[in-house]
This record gives structure tokens, sequence and C-alpha cells, in this order.
């Protein structure tokens, strides 16, 4: 089957030093696809390669057969690349729904902050939104939240929100960088979960985690960064048992038995 996503030899240096370099991804539809490395590996730099946030200097991007390096964040939006970046926070002072319907008004015409002008037009387009974030909240779970302050919500639902507010605009791929960071057991059980539910509805996820175990748990394929490059890829088994992965996060050579 043709990639979803083709990452093919993709590089970012900042002043000089490579982030990510010569690093290649193929995403099938219907993947949940893990990137896993050691702080600073390049992970988060690939995300924002992807999602058009850090144009890539050499090699090439291609989503749905057609290259998307060149195009600015809110074209790759719109062609279905949904991002989570990692440490993202929720608007405080908005409610749940308000908070989901900024990842709606991202990907519309007239864009978030339009809908003071109030022309009928955008009247519309912001019932559709509020509609359709209720449906991304339902998705997660959280339909019962939508009229409670964002921050007033436990971390682990918080991070729900943000997950709802990628899927507000129904993309086909969506990027999660680190989504279980700093939650508690019963919190990232949850999160898996819902994870699982997704990729059975057949969403294709990217998904980044610092964290092996959780990773090799939810991921058909894992790829694994280190200094910028890819040392391994493969299924979770073949990961766990790849000499350099292991290597690579305890920080030393693995001796032969
Ligand atoms: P990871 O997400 O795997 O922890 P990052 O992609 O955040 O790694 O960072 C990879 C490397 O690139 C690190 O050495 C980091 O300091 C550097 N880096 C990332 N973003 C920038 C930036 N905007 N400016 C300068 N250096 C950066
Ligand atoms: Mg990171």
């Amino acid at each position: 089957m043709a990639a979803l996503l083709s990452v093919t030899g993709v590089s970012r240096s900042f002043g000089g030093v490579f982030a990510v370099r010569e690093v290649s991804v193929e995403v099938a539809p219907g993947e949940l696809h893990g990137v896993i490395g050691p702080n600073g590996a390049g992970k988060s730099t690939l995300f924002k390669l992807i999602g058009g946030q850090l144009r890539a200097q050499g090699g090439t991007i291609t989503y749905a057969g057609r290259r998307i390096d060149r195009l600015p964040p809110h074209r790759r939006a719109r062609l279905g690349i949904a991002v989570v970046f990692q440490g993202a926070s929720i608007f405080r002072g908005m409610t749940a729904l308000e908070n989901v319907m900024v990842g709606a008004h991202a990907i519309t015409r007239s864009g978030f902050g339009s809908g003071v002008l109030r022309l009928p037009r955008h009247r519309r387009e912001e019932r559709d939104i509020r509609h359709r974030a209720g449906k991304a909240l339902e998705r997660v779970g959280l339909a019962d939240w939508a009229g409670r302050p964002a921050e007033a919500l436990p971390l682990g639902q918080q991070r729900a929100v943000q997950v709802a507010r990628a899927l507000c605009g129904e993309p086909r791929l969506l990027l999660l960088d680190e989504p279980a960071a700093g939650l508690r057991a019963a919190e990232r059980e949850a999160l898996a979960q819902l994870i699982e539910e997704l990729r059975a509805g057949g969403l294709t996820m990217l998904k980044i985690e610092h964290d092996v175990a959780f990773v090799t748990r939810l991921a058909d394929r894992v790829t694994v960064l280190d200094l910028g490059r890819v040392i391994a890829e493969g299924t979770p088994a073949e990961i766990r048992a790849d000499p350099e992965v292991i290597a690579a996060y305890l920080g030393q050579e693995v001796v032969p038995r």
C-alpha cells in the first residue's frame, strides 16, 4: 500500500549543528507509527518539519501523493495534517469547547478573530465550528465537560482537549508530541485507550514518546532517532531487541554476551 506520509532524507540544522540529518520515515494509511529517542534526538524538530513550522533544508516530504515540504503550516493543516505540540497548553479563561473551536478556526477561510465582524457568513461558519468542536469533544469522551473552564480540568483531560482541538479539523494524519508526558498512571492509561480508539476508527498517527515501554505497546511500527539520525526502524519487538537502541538509551555500548 502507498504510504500516506513519506519523509525522505530530510535535514535541518540550527547554527550549523544538525538537529535532524537525512531522516526518512514512511507511514502507511491507518498505521500508528511511534517515534522514540533520547532528549535532543530531533523528534520535535522532525514534527515541525512535517507540520511546516520549520522548513526542511534538504530532502522531500510527500503526503497523500503530493509534495508538501514547501507549503506553509495552514495549507498542510487544510490537507489534513494536525499536530499536538510538545508541552502545548490550553487557553486559560476559555471553556473546553472554545479551546477546541480554536482548532477549527485555524483551518477555516476567515480564520480566528474574524468572528467579531459578525457577518452572516461568519455566523454560519461559527455555528458549524461549534458543532464540529462538540463532535470532537464527544470523540475524546469529554462531551459533558464542554462548558467548563479548560484550566479547571485535570491534566489528563486537558490533554484530551488538545487532541479534540486537533481532531476538530477532521485530519487524516495526527501528530502527537509526547502526549503522555507528566501524566499519572491512570491518566496515561485513559490516553492510551483514546489513542487505541482513534486508531480503530482508521486515523493515521505519528506519535513521539520518550518512554520506550509506552510507545512500543501501542505502535504498529517504530522509528528510533538519536543525535538527529534514524538508528532503527521496525516493529516494537524488533526495536526492543535492537542493540543500537539499547545502547542509545543506556548511553553505552552493549557488551556482547
Ligand atoms: P527532541 O524533541 O528529540 O528532544 P528537538 O527536536 O527538540 O529534540 O531538538 C533537537 C536538537 O535541536 C537539540 O539539540 C535542540 O537544542 C536543537 N534545537 C531544536 N530547536 C531549535 C531551535 N529553534 N533553535 C536552535 N536549536 C534548536
Ligand atoms: Mg521534543
